[in-house]
């Protein structure tokens, strides 16, 4: 008795290249944490790859100000005791 899926389902990813008639593998989406909708995270691998470099990238000095600027308040913080 051979128990192998007929066809693999696909999901259809939110991003711009594939939400128009490009549906993506279900193999191709990480699992969501959250308990709603199919279980799978709206966007594919791939997307959440590019988006997540190109957000390092674009945050990466607002971040840097940020962290920088944390370790200020904390000083000020301290020296206020
Ligand atoms: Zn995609």
């Amino acid at each position: 008795m051979t128990d192998q899926p007929k066809s693999e389902s696909l999901k259809r990813c939110s991003c711009r290249e594939h939400r128009s008639d490009n549906p993506v593998p279900l193999s191709e989406f990480w699992k969501s944490n959250y308990k709603w909708g199919d279980g799978y995270q709206s966007y594919c691998r791939s997307c959440t790859t590019r988006y997540t470099k190109r957000w390092r990238v674009v945050n990466a000095d607002h971040l840097r100000a940020y962290r920088h600027q944390r370790l200020l308040n904390l000083k000020d913080k301290q020296g206020s005791y």
